[in-house]
């Protein structure tokens, strides 16, 4: 290393330290050739993954790919990055799941974006912790920066909003749930149940969301201590968003019985039908009630990038909290997620003073942590990162450009199905799922045939496609998130389908 591109020793009056002994494996100076021959042949395998994998799935069955992992000896260890690369290649990246195909159109996996990809280099190689300023410095006001910049987006105002990246969809909505409990039972009862516990109000507690919301509610219901009761599913119209005149219904019902509505979930960009709730409606009732109103956004939160279908979430700047999910719908590799709430003080709510960490003599301001946010996580990585290279390199621009293409092409295919006799389209969506599913005349349980025409291509590899349960009944589902997917490669997907779907009778 050239003694000009490294000042720090001589400003501190000493060199920096050297090691000596066997610890060449230690992430330091000294053994930056070895991090960096280890990576770039970590690397090739990358490359060997993109070349080669030329489907989304090579078809192992399970028992298979269980019997190759488990006859691996961990108290063996390897001699070279070699024999280590080709192991792995073996048991992990020769049948990885490959998203970035156009033939992937099955969950909520999107394909990623190469600035996120580098950025991941630093966050995992620096690997900086984001619970206190000391552990981050520069890494607090990033994410700061990239929280005010979503709430932005939202139509909140980036001086009294406030929010923190968090592991997933599923975390944030449970910080959503969190604040609305403990925000409630602080107004209408004077109760801190950070301090105390769960009022004797709360077995009568009641949430209410869709009956098409995303099944974590319901598992945070139950981490709360609330009890999936407290979850009152509202039917869904026609195109399978929240029935407004239900939920008005609902409230009154539940309170009828001696219930206590404390928050609304509205869903924007349901993951199985891709439509949103309607927002304003239920910003309406949320205000008539005063009670909290979370949007579960981690799909949905796509159209924010998006000029021409931006007005879909018109009324989302009226919650009282959002989740985003940037690893579902902005092009990040998993995890990078946040939470955002309209109003900062109200986050306070979660505050928890460690002495070691945050003690409560130091300012907020003076000694910046975002662990004072946080619900569950302490260390915790510097994913916001990714997001931060990603907005620098490609611009708002061109994320939204990518969303558009999404969205575009999922009204080609949606009038492609439509046209087809052999498909039956469930419903349009806002975003870009599509549940339909296989007919055939002669066939009269269409259940077994999609079935059959899943496994099938579920085995072959060639297309993944995923499925749903519509009142009983089994459809098949796509999901497109890849920007690089075309109407002629849906086209071919749909022929695929066709195929096994015209082989079904011979098979059984
Ligand atoms: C995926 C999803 C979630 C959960 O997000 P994770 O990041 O998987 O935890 C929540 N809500 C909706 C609508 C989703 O589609």
């Amino acid at each position: 290393m050239n003694n000009n591109q490294m000042p720090a020793g001589d400003i501190l009056g000493a060199s920096l330290p050297h090691i000596s002994g066997n610890f060449g494996n230690i992430f330091h100076s000294d053994n930056y050739d070895h991090y960096r021959s280890a990576v770039k042949e970590t690397l090739d395998l990358v490359g060997t993954f993109l070349h080669r994998n030329d489907k989304p799935f090579s078809g192992i069955e399970a028992k298979e790919m269980k019997g190759m992992v488990q006859q691996i000896d961990l108290n063996q260890k390897l001699s070279s990055y070699q024999e280590l690369l080709q192991e792995v290649d073996t048991i992990y990246v020769k049948h990885a799941t490959a998203f970035h195909l156009p033939q992937y159109v099955a969950h909520l996996n999107c394909p990623i974006v190469i600035p996120a990809l580098a950025g991941e280099i630093l966050v995992s190689a620096i690997n900086s912790s984001q619970d206190t300023y000391d552990q981050s410095a520069g890494g607090t006001f990033m994410e700061r920066k990239l929280i005010d910049w979503t709430a932005e987006q939202l139509g909140y105002s980036a001086e009294t909003s406030d929010g923190v990246f968090t592991a997933g969809g599923s975390q944030s909505n449970l910080m959503g749930l969190v604040m609305m409990r403990d925000c409630f039972s602080q107004k209408r009862y004077n109760h801190n149940i950070k301090l105390d516990g769960l009022p004797q109000e709360a077995g009568r507690f009641r949430i209410f969301v869709s009956d098409k919301s995303h099944f974590s509610n319901l598992k945070n219901a139950s981490i709360m201590g609330l009890g999936e009761k407290c979850i009152v599913k509202v039917p869904t119209d026609e195109r399978f968003c929240m029935d407004i005149s239900l939920l008005k219904k609902y409230i009154k019902r539940e309170e009828q019985l001696g219930n206590i509505p404390i928050g609304i979930v509205a869903t924007a960009g349901t993951t199985d039908f891709g439509n949103v709730d309607p927002l304003e409606d239920i910003a309406n009732i949320a205000e008539q009630y005063n009670i909290w109103m979370h949007v579960d956004a981690a799909y949905g939160c796509a159209l924010l990038l998006s000029e021409k279908y931006r007005h879909l979430l018109n009324g989302i700047e009226r919650a009282d909290s959002v989740t985003i999910d940037y690893h579902k719908s902005f092009f990040q590799p998993i995890s990078s997620s946040a939470f955002i709430v309209k109003n900062k003080r109200e986050l306070r709510i979660l505050k928890h003073h460690a002495d070691y960490l945050n003690p409560a003599e130091m300012d907020e301001e003076e000694i910046p942590a975002q662990i004072n946010k946080s619900i569950i996580q302490s260390t915790r990585r510097f994913d916001a990162l990714k997001l931060w290279f990603t907005l620098r390199m490609m611009g708002k621009e061109q994320l939204s450009e990518y969303t558009d293409t999404v969205i575009d092409l999922t009204k080609d295919v949606a009038s492609m199905i439509n046209e087809n006799a052999d498909f039956e389209l469930l419903s349009d969506t806002d975003l870009s799922v599509l549940v339909f599913r296989y007919i055939r005349t002669d066939i009269e349980d269409l259940n077994a045939l999609n079935q059959y025409i899943k496994m099938k291509l579920f085995y072959s590899g060639e297309v993944l496609v995923a499925s749903t349960k519509v009142d009983g009944n089994f459809y098949l589902k796509f999901t497109f998130l890849n920007p690089i997917t075309t109407t002629e490669d849906v086209h071919q997907i749909l022929n695929k389908i066709k195929a096994h779907g015209e082989d079904f009778s011979t098979a059984n």
